[in-house]
């Protein structure tokens, strides 16, 4: 990361000074947002002795859940939304990680939005929303939120640019943050990243323990389902885009629970001639989960944003379709698929 002095000492300033802190992130966390605030709330309790809580909008999925399991510290809106609007009310700093601004908070943005007390942003997803923020560190070039994290932490004057000194806590859920932003050291790795992955291995950390836990424990429901939604549903069109649409319907029949199709976008850009492939998922709050991911010089981003209300990285991209906006009911979202990869490939 850019060591960046002046931020660094603000940062732990701004920690110095606060009584209580919150750490947040993004609605629907993936790994990288689960990794990176266990990771800092645990750094901000144990190293620093701060009083520090994280605060999410809503529940992670099976695959990650791991991350906050036994963690008494981190607390679902979805969930306990008493207990996470108090935690936030009582807090004087907030710390929001892992998504360029309040409008990816979902339940949790308009509570933000007044928030009076100093904000934080660290994030590696373009455009941040610099005004909301007292301090913003934001890096594209780097391979997750994990990573910025990381750097910003090893700068602390506790930690000395030595791994060893991270709480064990903090160093296991960094490593599992980026594992998943990188899929597994697949996409997004920078030289920066090996280095960050070798120093916290020579910490300490179980990467096997890890890696059991992300790709060695799903449930043969997960890996039927996937299946068939390969061989049944994937859609490839002569663009070079393929699609895959998943409805309530489907979610009830193959017991689908979040994070089971987590990584099912990936799958068919395995294909050689494949080059962007969207995966949609229909949501009972009225509309798809989309996710985008594309191969080279084209931009997912560009689609997600155009055509989906949404955003994200070059190549890695989400957002949403709303039923009885952009479409008049679930039936249309594969022709409104259809229509938007044919206007933007041409
Ligand atoms: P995923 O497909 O794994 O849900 O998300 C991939 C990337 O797209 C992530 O970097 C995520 O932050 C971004 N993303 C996902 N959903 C949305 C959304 O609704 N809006 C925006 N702006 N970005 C999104
Ligand atoms: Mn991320």
């Amino acid at each position: 990361m850019k060591a960046d002095k002046s931020a660094i000492s603000a940062l732990s300033s701004l920690i110095d000074s606060a009584e209580k802190i919150v750490v947040s992130s993004h609605t629907h966390p993936d790994g990288d947002a689960l990794g990176s605030t266990v990771a800092l709330v645990e750094y901000l309790r144990r190293s620093r002795g701060k009083d520090a809580s994280g605060v999410i909008c809503n529940s992670p999925g099976r695959d990650i859940a791991f991350i906050c399991d036994g963690n008494g510290n981190i607390t679902f809106h979805d969930s306990e939304p008493e207990k996470a609007e108090s935690l936030i009310a009582g807090s004087d700093l907030l710390i929001l990680l892992d998504c360029n601004g309040f409008s990816r908070t979902d339940s949790l943005e308009s509570i933000f939005k007044a928030y009076s007390g100093r904000k934080v942003l660290i994030d590696h997803h373009m455009y941040p929303e610099r005004d909301s923020f007292d301090l913003v560190f934001s890096e594209t070039e780097i391979s997750s939120s994990a990573e910025l994290l990381y750097g910003i932490l090893l700068r602390m004057d506790d930690v000395a640019m030595a791994p060893e000194n991270l709480p064990a806590e903090s160093a296991a859920a960094l490593l599992t943050g980026m594992t998943t932003d990188t899929n597994n050291f697949s996409n997004s790795v920078y030289p920066s990243t090996l280095e960050m992955a070798s120093g916290l291995l020579r910490a300490g950390v179980q990467r096997d323990a890890i890696i059991d836990r992300l790709y060695r424990s799903g449930s043969e429901d997960r890996v039927r389902m996937t299946g068939y939604m390969q061989w049944q549903r994937m859609v490839t069109l002569p663009s070079g885009a393929a699609y895959i649409v998943i409805r309530s319907k489907d979610i009830e029949e193959f017991r689908i629970v979040e994070g089971d199709t987590e990584g099912l976008v990936n799958i068919p850009l395995t294909i050689g001639n494949i080059r962007i492939s969207l995966l949609l998922r229909e949501d009972p709050a009225g509309y798809f989960r989309v996710s985008i991911r594309s191969k080279g010089d084209l931009s997912a981003r560009e689609l997600a944003a155009g055509w989906f209300n949404g955003g994200g990285h070059f190549n890695a991209s989400g957002g949403r379709l709303y039923i009885g906006k952009d479409i008049a009911s679930p039936d249309d979202a594969v022709p409104y698929v259809e229509k938007a990869i044919m206007e933007y490939l041409g």
